[in-house]
Order: structure tokens, then sequence, then C-alpha cells
């Protein structure tokens, strides 16, 4: 990639305000697009202006002065012949005053408006114009820009780069739809498109020029995903046999029958660990459709042909439940599972490190401790991580370095109950391969939503208070503040004594992120055991907890949380036999970003619905951003305008990888520069 730096040719100035526009290289400048258009290609006749127009009109000044009142203003009047047009300027320099003489004619540019004296320009651009200067073929190009570089500068050095670029093709016209576009003209185009063209087309990035861009950005992008999905296929995996008895021996002991997706997932994830090469298999699942046991199955089958397997975490809470749960079952079936946590004891830990060292422990279950420098496996052939968009890219590929040896790469499953809308995987997450667990176990009930404005607070707790007295408990969230932990331990604080106080007969418990483990540990114990029937919590409840006989999920100012974050909240519930509600309490005036978000929570029980519609309102840039660090976003194409476009991308992809390797690489570098590396799972 050329830095643009390495070109003497451009004042270093206006490299620093380029850099500051986030341009570092010749193709991030020839990507940099106008917003608008301004018309330049034709003079209008002061007596033909329309009110509203943006509209270049060339005419002479008559007289110039400087009015008072309503504040300060220099008044401009001119004429073309055809009538009188004013042009006002609020802020004007001594100089603007002397060089708008009367005699002088100008080309002025803006919109017309109604003023007291008739047609007038406020602050339009004016450019001294003899007769002879031609006016502009093609619309001139507005750009976003910083302070210190001009609309003129910054075309003047997308037009120097244009011209440096490489804008050729790089494959042959049968690799894209018949009729399509050339890159090259359809970049020229962009930045200085013909006079005649629909501007409403262009502005709205429908124009077959944009087309030919989506489709190419999206290529690169599918070019990119695919390209690392083939090259995993001829790594090295662990060699895994699958073992019938022992799975048999596990789902003997189980109390219930596994649903039938669970078992179609299973099916996939075998299928996957028997091949040559590692998977790569993201698990989705609705929140509590039971992924805990199908990460367990394809634990065993690694074991049972002698590996070890890593099972990460997002939080203590959550670690420690997984470890609870499996090592239970671990127990019966003679196999070992040990557990790193920030509350033990320094010898413990380093017990448990030698227990991994040694080979000795089946599966290790923890958070990010499980990356930390002193773990080290002996034979690790299977890496599982849970609530997997908690984690970033790097914190991946750590835990699969873990194996340490450069024999083979684990096979790393990864979970979600955070699902990722179809476009959004077709895209961005082509390089994986996808499992969803359809249906809920049988026996849930349905958890009924109600949508609570804050001030009838005073009924919930009502509510509250009878249902515990008849033996169930409760979760009690507290509001999320984005900007500060400080605050937000302080509102939690806050949040149960005020509770406490709400309910003298109930115990009431608190747990937050800054508790230490052990502290956590506790009051999580006790609230399994039912000494607390309230339970205070900031949102490190959000994922994965299992506590059957909760039944009550009330979230305070449920406005400010995302949309996902609320139906994983909700998903605590439901989980027993009792009758759940989720109660989200939101305080008006409401925005109506934030009513049609809460109407989507109401509605729609099902996460994949609920993470569309979230797409939908949000975006991808956010939508992704909150989730997964170093996707390099999209410049051009938009997943929902563009999807056919993704779709032909999609096709055509892996047939360019294989007959045209090279114009696949350059295509790659095009867009993605050097982001492509990030985007590897
Ligand atoms: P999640 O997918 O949200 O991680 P879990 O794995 O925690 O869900 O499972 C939720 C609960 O459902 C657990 O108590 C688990 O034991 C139970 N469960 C899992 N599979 C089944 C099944 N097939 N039938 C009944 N209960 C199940
Ligand atoms: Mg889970």
């Amino acid at each position: 990639m050329s830095k643009l730096s390495d070109y003497s040719e451009i004042p270093k100035a206006v490299v620093s305000r380029l850099q500051k526009l986030g341009i570092n290289s010749l193709s991030q400048l020839i990507f940099h697009f106008p917003l608008r258009y301004l018309d330049e290609t034709k003079i209008i006749r002061i007596s033909d202006l329309r009110l509203g127009e943006t509209a270049q009109v060339q005419a002479e000044v008559k007289l110039a002065e400087v009015i008072y009142k309503p504040r300060r203003t220099l008044l401009v009047k001119l004429s073309d012949g055809s009538g009188e047009l004013y042009i006002r300027l609020l802020n004007f320099y001594p100089s603007q005053l002397q060089q708008l003489q009367a005699g002088t004619v100008f080309r002025i540019l803006g919109e017309v408006r109604a003023g007291f004296f008739g047609y007038e320009m406020v602050h339009p651009q004016i450019r001294k114009a003899s007769e002879t200067a031609p006016v502009k073929t093609t619309l001139t190009p507005i750009y976003p820009t910083t302070a210190g570089l001009s609309q003129y500068t910054l075309a003047k050095w997308i037009d120097w780069a244009l011209a440096q670029a490489d804008l050729s093709e790089f494959f042959p016209a049968n690799c894209y739809p018949t009729g399509m576009m050339s890159f090259a003209e359809s970049m020229r185009l962009i930045h200085h498109p013909a006079q005649s063209i629909d501007l409403h087309q262009l502005e709205s990035r429908q124009h077959p020029a944009w087309q030919r861009l989506a489709y190419d950005e999206l290529l690169a992008q599918q070019l990119s995903m695919r390209r690392h999905y083939l090259s995993r296929h001829r790594l090295r995996a662990p060699n895994i046999q699958s073992d019938g008895a022992l799975i048999r021996r596990f789902l003997d002991g189980l109390p219930f029958q596994l649903t039938d997706g669970q078992n179609k997932v299973i099916q996939e994830i075998h299928g996957d660990l028997n091949k040559a090469f590692p998977m790569n298999r993201l698990l989705q699942g609705d929140v509590g459709s039971g992924k805990t046991v199908v990460a367990t199955i394809a634990a065993l089958q690694a074991i049972a042909s002698g590996y070890q397997v890593a099972l990460m975490a997002p939080t203590e809470i959550l670690a420690e439940q997984h470890f609870k749960k499996i090592a239970a079952w671990f127990e019966s079936l003679g196999l070992s599972c040990v557990w790193l946590s920030g509350s033990q004891t320094k010898k413990q830990k380093q017990q448990h490190y030698e227990f991994i060292s040694s080979g000795q422990a089946h599966l290790a279950i923890g958070t990010h401790a499980l990356i930390q420098q002193q773990v080290s496996f002996a034979k690790l052939g299977l890496v599982i991580v849970d609530e997997q968009h908690r984690f970033g890219v790097e914190q991946r590929l750590m835990l699969k370095q873990k194996a340490n040896t450069d024999e083979w790469i684990p096979h790393q499953l990864m979970m979600t109950a955070t699902p990722i809308p179809r476009t959004l995987s077709m895209s961005y997450f082509a390089d994986l391969d996808v499992s969803v667990i359809d249906g809920l176990p049988p026996g849930r009930t349905p958890i009924q939503t109600k949508l609570v404005n804050e001030e009838r607070r005073d009924e919930v707790v009502q509510l509250i208070e009878k249902v515990c007295q008849a033996g169930t408990q409760v979760y009690w969230v507290c509001p999320l503040i984005e900007e500060s932990e400080a605050l937000q331990l302080k509102t939690a604080l806050e949040t149960f004594e005020r509770l406490s106080a709400d309910f003298p007969n109930l115990k009431v418990g608190l747990v937050h992120g800054k508790l230490k483990a052990a502290e956590k540990q506790q009051v999580m114990q006790a609230f399994y055991a039912n000494e607390i029937q309230v339970l205070v919590s900031t949102t490190v409840i959000e994922v994965g907890v299992d506590v059957p006989n909760a039944s009550i999920m009330v979230i305070e100012h449920a406005e400010r949380m995302g949309l996902s974050q609320l139906h994983q909240l909700r998903g605590r519930v439901g989980r027993g036999s009792h009758k759940s509600t989720c109660i989200l309490l939101f305080q008006t005036p409401l925005s109506q970003m934030a009513r049609a978000r809460l109407r989507v929570v109401y509605e729609n029980t099902d996460g994949f619905k609920i993470a569309e519609e979230d797409l939908r309102l949000r975006g991808p840039g956010e939508f992704l951003g909150t989730r997964q660090s170093g996707l390099p976003m999209l410049k051009v194409a938009d997943l929902e305008r563009d999807k056919p476009v993704l779709r032909l991308a999609q096709q055509q992809a892996d047939q360019i990888l294989r007959q045209h390797p090279q114009g696949a690489q350059r295509q790659i570098l095009r867009w993605l520069g050097t982001l492509q590396d990030l985007a590897t799972v």
C-alpha cells in the first residue's frame, strides 16, 4: 500500500490534514467520496431563479454596503440584466468589501431565498468571473473535510490520486454481471459526474456506478473471508474419532432427552471434528436453548480421542456455573475438570496449572484466566468460547495458541445467544460455519413481558413482595451507565439500599462487577440456595446464569440497554415451571428510537428477529461495533440495500479465488488494505 507520506509532491500540511480524515494511503484517498454535488455547469438568468433551488448566476455588482440592522452585514446588489439579486454576508473581511466593487462581474452560487428586497443568497460561493471563463462541464463534488483543508485542495489531491492509482480491472468481464460499469468509469463518475446525471440516484447511492463499487467491496470481503476459510482447510487438526460409548454414557445420565435442534447441531459438530482440518464453528442458540450440553458433548468427543479441552466464558459467575454443572457430569464419567478463577489462592492456581500442563485435567474452564501466560496445555485439541461476542479476536487467538504445538491447530467452537442476522453472517462472518439450535427444550413456560412506566414502580414492588412470599425469586437489574463505572456502582448500591427498605421481609442481595470473585461467588451461591430472594445486580448477570427458581426479572431504565442485552437478561427467567415475567421499567419522555426499540423487545421473543430489528434500527456499524472489535467496516455497500449484489459476490467468490488468485489478492488489497488480517477469527 502506498502511504501518502511517501509522496514528496503532497505538502506535509496536506498529508497531516488528510490523516485527520483517516486517509493515509492512495486508495483511501480515492475512496474518499463526495457527500453531495454542486451544479456549476450552468449559469441561470436571475429572472429564471426559483425559490429554494441552488443555482449559479453571473452578475455585475451594482451596490455594496455595510448595514447594521439587524446586525452588521455586507449587503450586495447584483444584476445580470434580467433581474436583481442580493447577497448577504454576515461575517466578512474588509478585503471582500473592497473586492465586491460596483461594476465587477462575479459568479455566485448559492441557495435562492426570499429576502427583504427580493431574491437573495446568504453566504454564497463568490468567484470573480471574466466573461470568457469557461463553465464547468461536470458537477462539483463536495467532500467531507476538516479544518484547514479546503474543498479545492482536497478535490485537487483526490484528482491527483485518481491519476496515480491503478484503476484497472482485476478480473475478466465474465466475472461481472453483464453491462456492469467498469471500476475506473465508476470512480471517475462518482468524483466528477457529468451534468446530465440523475443527482438523486447518485446521492442516494443507487446509481450503477455505486452498484459497481458496492459489488467490488462485497466481493473483496467475500474473497478475503473465503480465502481464509479455504486456507483453514489446509491446516492440520487434532485427529478426533467419535466415541459413541462415552457420549452414550453421558446421555444416559442426563435427566432429559436432547431436543431435535440440539441433535442436529451435534451432528454438524461431529462432522467437523472428524475432518482433518480445524473446525471453526459458531453455534447460535437462543437463550436457554441448551448450548452447554452441546458443548459438553463436543468436549467428550475430543477427550475420548486423548485431547484436552478449554472452555472460556466471559464472566467469573458464568465460568463457575459451567464448572459446577460440568464437573458433576464429569465426575460420574470418571473424567477430571479444573476451574481457574480469580478467587483462588496462588497455591491452588499453581496446582491447577500443573494439572493442566501435565495433561491430567481433561477440561479446563475459566475466564480470561485461561489465556494467562502460566497456562499451558499438554495436548489441547478443542477450544470452546462461550458468549463469543464478548471476546476480542485476539483473545480467541491466544486461547488457540495454548496448544503450544506446530503439529495441529485446535478445533474451535464458539457459542452465542446473540444471533448474527443473516446478512451479517453472509458478509462479515463468511469465514465461519454456522450452526443454529432451533427451538427450546420442552416444558418452558413463555415469559410475559411488561413495559411499565417508572412512575408505577410501587406497584411492581408490591407484586414482588407477593410472589416472593409464595416462594419465587427475583432479579432486579440496575440501570446501565456507560459513561462511568463509578456512577454505575453508586446506582447499584442505592438501588440495593432502597429495595432493602422496600422489602423488610425479604432477603435482598447485591452483585456487581467490582466485587471480588469470592464475594460474587458467595452471593450467587446464596441466590441459588434461595437464601436471597431479590438479587440486585448490574448487568454482570447478563449472560448465561441459570437459576430456575427465579421467575421475575425487573430491568430499570430498560430504554438505555441494547436490544440483545435486554433479550439476554429476559432469558434469565422462564427456566423453571413457574410462570415468568420480565418487567421493563422505563422513564419518560422516551425518544422515538427508544420507543421503537422497547417495542421490538415487547413484541418479539425470538432472538433472531430481535437481532434483525436491532440491525435495522442501528445499522451494521453500531450493531457490530459493540460486539466485535477489529472488523473492517464497509465503506460503500449497505447490506440491506445491496443484498442482491451481496448474493452475487458470494456466488462468484470461490470460482474467482480458484481461477484468478492474483487478481483476488489485488482486489482485497484495494478495498481492505491491511485491515483484512483482522477479519480472521
Ligand atoms: P444456553 O443455551 O442459554 O446456554 P443452557 O445450556 O444454560 O442454555 O441450558 C438451559 C437449561 O436448560 C439448563 O438448565 C439445561 O440443563 C437445560 N436443558 C438443556 N437441554 C435440555 C433439554 N433437551 N431438555 C430439557 N432441559 C434442557
Ligand atoms: Mg449459556
